[in-house]
């Protein structure tokens, strides 16, 4: 089991496959991907040995995710490789949603037990002010395929925008009652980026959360490997609402998390400075025990907190550059 300083034990890794994207999201891309168009991102061989070496350490979940992780044509053969790897019981993707309809039959084929959707508006007009794409209905068709193709955990990743969704709850809550899916509403994070963006569009999720509790929801206990989400229930919804808060205090202290960037670097924060290289010891099978070794020794310098609250968002610009 991969353990830091402060007990905390690691059975989750992000996995980010590209950091390309094709969605302008206002905070994260707001001027679309600015990389160089000759980046090499981690090979299909490089990924399953990155999985086969977390799996070998009590990992036990990996989500894919980007920059946009459908933008690399081997996706299906990724989502294949991570649910093949021994000891993962759950491969989960994050997906902006582009062609879904389109997709989402041969990711579950390939294996896929968990898809993270991100929709920050229900309103087709705000969609696409958010995102530059006119594309929320093909996102819900999409959806409702993953719904009856039986996809085990199916959620939607909601940033809280003021002024552009957070007057817009109430659409959200009347399409839980008869949807089977857990939406999260993310607090907006300030990143290298956006200070100007955070400012003025950061909402705090504490409201929200105060206005569930009074509406009869109730906060549901979970899993070991689930992620920071506060999780509520209600009788009269099909749906559930999940909260991310990372400004609330102790959001660090339940951290179960690591993440590997597209080019082979391991963070050990969303928030670090910098990632710490360790493509070397992705090149054969057989460096896998020194792979391991490498990784203990180095979760000895996780730190107990992001310090976002404090306005340090370390090295991350922006979220695509290592998938949220
Ligand atoms: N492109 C994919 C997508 O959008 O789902 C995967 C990568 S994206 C970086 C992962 C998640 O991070 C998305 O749900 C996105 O809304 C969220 N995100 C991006 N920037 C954020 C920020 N500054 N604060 C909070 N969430 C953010
Ligand atoms: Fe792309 Fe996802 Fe960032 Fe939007 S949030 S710009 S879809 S990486």
């Amino acid at each position: 089991m991969l353990q830091d300083s402060f007990g905390r034990e690691f059975h989750y890794l992000r996995l980010s496959v590209t950091d390309v994207c094709n969605f302008r999201c206002t905070y994260c891309l707001p001027d679309g991907y600015e990389g160089k168009p000759d980046r090499a991102f981690l090979s299909l061989d490089e990924l399953r040995r990155v999985a086969a070496a977390f799996a070998a350490t009590g990992t036990t979940k990996i989500r894919i995710t980007g920059g946009e992780p459908s933008v690399r044509a081997d996706l299906p053969d990724i989502i294949a490789a991570v649910k093949a790897t021994p000891g993962i019981r759950t491969a989960a993707l994050t997906t902006n949603g582009y062609k879904l309809p389109e997709r989402i039959d041969t990711w579950a084929a390939a294996g896929l037990d968990a898809l993270n959707l991100s929709i920050d508006s229900l309103d087709p007009a705000m969609f696409h002010a958010i995102t530059g794409h006119e594309r929320l209905q093909e996102l819900l068709d999409g959806l409702d395929r993953a719904l009856e193709l039986g996809i085990a955990t199916v959620k939607v990743n909601t940033v809280l925008l003021r002024g552009c969704n957070d007057n817009q709850i109430d659409r959200f809550l009347a399409w839980l009652r008869d949807k089977p899916i857990t939406l999260r509403f993310i607090e907006l994070m300030q990143t290298g980026d956006n200070g100007e963006f955070f400012r003025r569009h950061h909402v705090a999720g504490e409201d929200l959360r105060r206005r569930l509790l009074t509406e009869g929801w109730t906060q549901t206990i979970r899993a070991r490997d689930a992620g920071p989400a506060q999780e509520f229930h209600h009788a009269d919804y099909r749906g559930r609402i999940g909260l991310i808060m990372p400004y609330s205090k102790d959001f660090c202290a339940t951290c179960n998390r690591l993440r590997m960037s597209a080019t082979g670097k391991l963070h050990l924060c969303l928030f670090s400075e910098h990632g710490i290289d360790l493509r070397h010891l992705l090149q054969a099978d057989d460096q896998r025990d020194e792979l391991i070794a490498f990784l203990r020794a180095r979760l000895a310098d996780k730190k107990v907190s992001h310090f976002l609250q404090d306005g340090f968002s370390g090295g991350t610009r922006h979220l695509a550059m290592l998938g949220g």
